[in-house]
């Protein structure tokens, strides 16, 4: 495949986009990898499976196993040639596995083998695993997803803090992530600006929502609140983020659950990951009255879906607090000043009210992650497999509606019960339209 000139910029030598016979060629002059998938090359069978909306992916089976290649491509695959985007997020997203890898063992693909000049990344297969997402537009219930992606965000971000980090450390590693700015400018606009704008790439379900998007394009309370979570998303360093933590870059079965993708990962606000998982289930709540399933099993998945929004903030702060208490290595909260019963109890106190304060960012980013999935450009299928297009504003109104509330009123929600009861309010809303 060719690469246009504007493309082409900044593409190191030595890289070229890869098809499956290349492919093929090129693992079977790695050793280690052909050996792991076994018998000759030439029977090996590699298809291009990537439905996401920036770069390559190929399965690839042996007779003894498989593997998931990534290659990224110097541009938007969504778009094209026309949005160059940079092959380092490959190194990052590489850099970001390999820490997740060891922060949060098990619950990310293992990797295999790591090409900077390709921009190449071959993982572990995660196979019979289902992008969670369409398990959720299937109403597909997950019990076991709740336990492992606290255990995951507890653990990528308190072991990458300040609590667990001495300041040399953190810094040093917040240098490792700096320069995967292009990725970080991609959410920067497409979440913090555009959808509370004009802008070429928005679009919405027309005519129904028309004028609510016309409203957040006037709503100066609302403008006032997404600016401050941008300011926070630009200036808050808190720990080690994924970014993109939505259930699209979730891959689950009924026990196992593996977090993918991280290639938009930095160190940023901890609140923007929590805030992506709780907005993804609040959608498949919400889109949930959109697609044809029995009563029962429509009231058993919302029940769930609501349960595991609860039990996300709940699981996530409980683990994290317990990692403080027991991990804290880092230079933040210095013991020696915290002496003694007083001190000791001074210092939960002020855990808890940390964790008030990164309850409130989550709500924030909450109310971020919807507006930008019905307003702006990267929708999710929750809503858009919904056929009957006034079906799918209604259910995508009820979620602004929330949305809107959490992210201006953000502090009259002091527990996760009042996010949820606000969501289980809205499910029978009907917009006037
Ligand atoms: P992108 O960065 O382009 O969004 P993803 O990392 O999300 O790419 O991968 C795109 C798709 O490839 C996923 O939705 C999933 O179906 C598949 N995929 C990615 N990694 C793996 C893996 N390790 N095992 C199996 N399938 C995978
Ligand atoms: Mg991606």
């Amino acid at each position: 495949m060719t690469i246009s000139a504007e493309a082409r910029q900044g593409t190191p030598s030595g890289y070229r986009i890869l098809n499956e016979a290349d492919l093929r060629a090129y693992l079977a002059a790695i050793p280690s990898v052909a050996t792991q998938l076994g018998g000759p090359a030439d029977h090996w069978a590699i298809t291009e499976v990537g439905d996401g909306n920036l770069n390559l992916v190929f399965i690839v089976k042996g007779s003894s196993g498989g593997l998931a290649v990534k290659q990224a491509l110097p541009y938007v695959r969504l778009v094209g040639e026309s949005w160059p985007l940079p092959l380092s997020r490959a190194h990052y997203e590489h850099l970001a596995l390999t820490h997740q890898n060891r922060l949060a063992p098990g619950l990310v693909p293992a990797i295999v083998h790591h090409d900077a000049a390709l921009a190449l990344t071959a993982m572990e297969l995660l196979e019979p695993h289902i992008i969670m997402r369409k398990g959720l537009v299937a109403g597909t219930i997950y019990p076991s997803f709740v336990d492992h992606v606290t255990t995951f965000m507890a653990q990528t971000l308190f072991f990458s803090s300040d609590l667990a980090l001495t300041a040399a450390a953190k810094k040093v590693a917040i240098a490792s992530f700096a320069g995967n700015h292009a990725l970080c400018k991609i959410t920067e606009d497409l979440i913090f600006t555009d959808p509370y704008r004009i802008a070429e790439q928005n679009r919405w379900t027309s005519p129904w929502l028309d004028a609510t998007a016309a409203d957040i394009r006037a709503d100066l309370d609302l403008h006032v609140a997404i600016s401050r979570l941008k300011l926070k998303f630009l200036s808050s360093a808190e720990a080690l983020i994924h970014g993109d933590l939505h259930t699209g870059s979730i891959m689950v079965t009924d026990t196992e659950t593996k977090v993918i993708d991280p290639e938009f990962a930095f160190y940023g606000p901890m609140g923007f990951d929590v805030g992506a998982v709780l907005a993804n289930l609040l959608m498949a709540y919400f889109a949930s009255d959109g697609h044809e399933r029995s009563q029962g099993e429509r009231q058993a998945f919302e029940s769930w879906v609501l349960g595991t929004v609860d039990q996300v903030w709940s699981g996530f702060a409980q683990k994290f607090l317990t990692l403080w208490r027991s991990e804290a290595r880092g230079d933040a909260y210095p013991l020696s000043l915290f002496p003694g019963e007083a001190g000791a109890a001074r210092l939960e106190a002020e855990r808890q009210a940390y964790m008030a304060r990164l309850f409130q960012d989550a709500v924030g980013f909450t109310a971020a992650k919807i507006i930008r999935r019905i307003l702006g450009l990267a929708h999710n299928i929750d809503f858009e497999l919904i056929e009957d297009a006034k079906r799918r504003a209604t259910c995508e109104a009820r979620a602004l509606r929330l949305a809107r509330t959490l992210m201006v009123e953000g502090g009259s929600f002091t527990s996760i019960g009042s996010v949820t009861n606000a969501a289980r309010e809205l499910r029978h809303w009907q917009p006037g339209f």
